[in-house]
C-alpha cells in the first residue's frame, strides 16, 4: 500500500470519527439494548421504550443494527418504507411526530447478503451507518443489536461514547446463563449498564387476570443482585403484545395496560441511572 493511500485512509478515518462525533453531540441519552439470546423480546422492548418516550413528549431515535434479523421497522409498520438520502447523509424515517427510525437491512438491495458478511466489513458498515445517519438534536437514541456480544454491539459500545447498555432476558436459566456473558462484555468495553429488565415474566391469563409462571419468574432480579446491577423491573407475557407486533403497533401506543407495563421501566430511564 502506498504512503498517499495510507494518508488518504487515515484522512478518511478522521472526518468519519469527525462526523460521528457531531451526531453524537445532539443526541442525549443513548441506549444500547442486548440480550444474550434471541427470541426473548429484545426488539419487542426497544420498540416500546422507543413509542412510550415519545409518546411523553420526548424526540426518539431507534436505530436497528441488526443485518441478520431486522424486526423493528416491522413491528413499526414501516417496511418497505423507502430510506431517503439529504447530501451525504442518509435520513431517518420518521414515526409519528416524534419518533425517527432506521434500520440497515433497508438500506441493503439484497438481504440475504447480510449472511455472508465477515467481522471487518460489517465493522465498517456499521461505523458508516452511525456517522451518515442524520438524526438532529434527540433526547433518547435506543439501538437494537443482534442478541449476543458479537460484532455489533462491540462496534457500537465503541464507536458510540456515552451509550450505556439495556439488557433484556426471560427468567429462564438458560437466558439468564448467557445475560451474564453481556453484562461481563459491558464491563470490558466500558459501556455502564442501566440495568436488567425481565421480559415474558408470567403469563397473564386473559380471562381471569391470574398470573402463571411459564418461564419461571425472579431470575432476573437475582442476576441483577448477583452481578450488581440495577433491575429495571418485569414485562410479563401478553398476548396483546404479541398481536401488536404482527400488527405493525407498539403495544404502549395501544393499550393503557402497555402503559402501565412499561412505567415504571420508563420513569427509571428519565429520572434514574448513571449520568452521562
Ligand atoms: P428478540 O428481539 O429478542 O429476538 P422479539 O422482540 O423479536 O425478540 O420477540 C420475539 C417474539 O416474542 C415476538 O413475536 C414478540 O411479539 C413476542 N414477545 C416479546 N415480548 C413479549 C411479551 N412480553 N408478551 C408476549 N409476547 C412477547
Amino acid at each position: 500500500m502506498s504512503d498517499t493511500h495510507t494518508r488518504d485512509r487515515e484522512k478518511e478515518r478522521q472526518e468519519q470519527d469527525k462526523r460521528i462525533a457531531e451526531q453524537l453531540a445532539r443526541i442525549k441519552h443513548k441506549f444500547l439494548i442486548m440480550s444474550g439470546k434471541g427470541g426473548v423480546g429484545k426488539s419487542t422492548v426497544a420498540v416500546n421504550l422507543a413509542a412510550a418516550l415519545a409518546d411523553q413528549g420526548y424526540s426518539v431515535g431507534l436505530m436497528d443494527v441488526d443485518l441478520h434479523g431486522p424486526s423493528t421497522v416491522k413491528m413499526l409498520g414501516l417496511e418497505g418504507e423507502p430510506v431517503k438520502m439529504s447530501g451525504q447523509h442518509l435520513l431517518p424515517i420518521p414515526y409519528g411526530e416524534r419518533m425517527k427510525v432506521v434500520s440497515m437491512a433497508a438500506l441493503l438491495e439484497d438481504r440475504d447478503m447480510a449472511v455472508i458478511w465477515r467481522g471487518p466489513l460489517k465493522i465498517g458498515a456499521i461505523k458508516q451507518f452511525i456517522s451518515d445517519v442524520l438524526w438532529g438534536e434527540l433526547d433518547y437514541l435506543f439501538i437494537d443489536s443482534p442478541p449476543g456480544t458479537g460484532d455489533e454491539p462491540l462496534t457500537v459500545a465503541q464507536v458510540m461514547q456515552g451509550a450505556r447498555g439495556i439488557i433484556v432476558t426471560t427468567p429462564q436459566e438458560v437466558s439468564l446463563l448467557d445475560i451474564r456473558k453481556s453484562i461481563t462484555f459491558c464491563r470490558q468495553v466500558n459501556m455502564p449498564v442501566v440495568g436488567i429488565l425481565e421480559n415474558m415474566s408470567g403469563l397473564i391469563c386473559p380471562h381471569c387476570g391470574g398470573k402463571i409462571d411459564l418461564f419461571s419468574s425472579g431470575g432476573g432480579e437475582r442476576t441483577a443482585r448477583e452481578m450488581g446491577v440495577p433491575f429495571l423491573g418485569k414485562i410479563p407475557i401478553r398476548p396483546e403484545i404479541v398481536i401488536s407486533t404482527d400488527q405493525g403497533q407498539p403495544y404502549v401506543l395501544l393499550d393503557d395496560k402497555g402503559k402501565e407495563d412499561f412505567s415504571g421501566i420508563i420513569d427509571k430511564l428519565i429520572h434514574g441511572g448513571t449520568k452521562e
